[in-house]
C-alpha cells in the first residue's frame, strides 16, 4: 500500500486545514492539535485499504530528534525532508506575491516532490486560474500545479491521485482507527516532552524521552495517563524533579492542560522520572509506537 507523510505549507488562511479535512474525509477523524512547537504537528491521517497519508503542517519533521521520528524516517527511507511530498497551498483570491515565490523557492529545492495546490478556485474564473498557472509553470522544481477548491471538493481527487502516485509503498504507521489511543498516546508523549524541554531549558544536555505506560479512557470520561520522563543520567533525574518536586509539578500541570485540550476532556496525569538504563532501546521504540509492553511479552 501507499504510505507516507505529506506536508501542507502555505500562508495563513490559504486553506490548509480545510484541505486536510477534505483529504482525510468523513470516515476518518482529524487529529487536530495545536502545540506550542511547530514540530510533528499532525493534522490528519487519511486511511483506506490502499493507502495511509499522514498530513502534517510543517516540512520540518526531519528536525525532530526523538526515537519515533528517526524510526519513521528509517522505515520509509525518505529523503532529507522526512516527508514524501510537500504541498504548497495558495489561495486564488489573493495575488501572487514575492512571499509566495520565496516560499516556493525555499521548499522546492530538495529532492522531495513539490506540488502546488491553487486553492479557492471557486472564488475566481477560469482565466485567472490559467493566468496563475502560466506565472508558475516555469518555476523550477515544481512537480505539478493543481487547481482545486478545498471547500467544495472540486479537483481534490485529482490532487489526491497525484499525491498517492508520489508516495512510496510500505506499511501503515498508525492504526486505521485513529481513535484507538495510539496516535493520542504519541501526541501526549510529544506534549510532555515539549513541556519538559521548554522548562528545563539547557539543563539537560542529552535530552529526554517520554514513555506512556498507561492511556485509559475511564467510564466517567476522564483520561488516565501514566508516563515516564526518561533521562540519560541519574544526575539529570534530580534536575527534572526539581527542588521539592517543583519542576516535575510544573511540567505535569502544563502537560495536563495541553492534553486536556487535545482529548477535549479531563485528564489525570501521573508523571514519573526514570533513568534510561531501565529501558532497552527496542522497548523504548515499541512503547513510543503505542504498544503495551506487558501485552506483547505475555
Ligand atoms: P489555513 O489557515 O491555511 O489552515 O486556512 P483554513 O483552512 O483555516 O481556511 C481559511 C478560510 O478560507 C476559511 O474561512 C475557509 O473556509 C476558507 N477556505 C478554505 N478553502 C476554501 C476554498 O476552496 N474556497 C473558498 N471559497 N474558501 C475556502
Ligand atoms: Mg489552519
Amino acid at each position: 500500500m501507499k504510505v507516507g507523510f505529506i506536508s501542507l505549507i502555505g500562508k495563513p488562511n490559504a486553506g490548509k486545514s480545510t484541505l486536510t479535512n477534505t483529504l482525510v474525509g468523513e470516515k476518518v477523524s482529524i487529529v487536530s492539535w495545536k502545540p506550542q512547537t511547530t514540530r510533528n504537528k499532525i493534522l490528519g491521517i487519511a486511511n483506506s485499504p490502499d493507502y495511509q497519508m499522514v498530513i502534517v503542517d510543517t516540512p520540518g519533521i526531519h528536525k525532530a530528534k526523538n526515537a519515533l521520528s528517526k524510526y519513521m524516517m528509517k522505515s520509509v527511507e525518505t529523503g532529507q525532508e522526512g516527508v514524501e511530498v510537500i504541498v504548497y497551498v495558495m489561495a486564488m483570491d489573493k495575488k501572487l506575491d514575492d512571499t509566495d515565490f520565496a516560499n516556493i523557492k525555499k521548499y522546492s529545492v530538495g529532492d522531495t516532490p513539490f506540488v502546488i495546490a491553487l486553492n479557492k478556485c471557486d472564488e475566481v474564473d477560469q482565466s485567472a486560474i490559467m493566468e496563475r498557472i502560466a506565472s508558475l509553470k516555469d518555476v523550477e522544481g515544481v512537480d505539478s500545479i493543481i487547481p482545486i477548491s478545498a471547500l467544495t471538493g472540486k479537483n481534490t481527487d485529482m490532487l489526491k491521485d497525484r499525491l498517492l502516485q508520489l508516495l512510496p509503498d510500505g506499511e501503515r504507521f498508525f492504526d486505521e482507527d485513529i481513535y484507538t489511543d495510539k496516535s493520542m498516546r504519541f501526541m501526549a508523549a510529544e506534549i510532555i516532552r515539549e513541556k519538559a524541554l521548554r522548562n528545563l531549558d539547557e539543563e539537560i544536555p542529552y535530552g529526554i524521552g517520554v514513555l506512556i505506560n498507561k492511556f485509559e479512557y475511564q467510564n466517567n470520561g476522564v483520561v488516565s495517563i501514566d508516563a515516564d520522563i526518561v533521562c540519560e543520567k541519574q544526575s539529570h533525574k534530580a534536575i527534572v524533579i526539581g527542588k521539592g518536586g517543583a519542576m516535575i509539578k510544573k511540567i505535569s500541570t502544563q502537560s495536563r492542560q495541553d492534553i486536556e485540550n487535545m482529548v477535549d476532556g479531563k485528564v489525570f496525569l501521573n508523571l514519573y522520572v526514570r533513568v534510561k538504563e531501565d529501558w532497552r532501546e527496542s522497548d523504548f521504540l515499541l512503547n513510543q509506537l503505542g504498544y503495551n509492553l506487558k501485552d506483547l511479552k505475555d
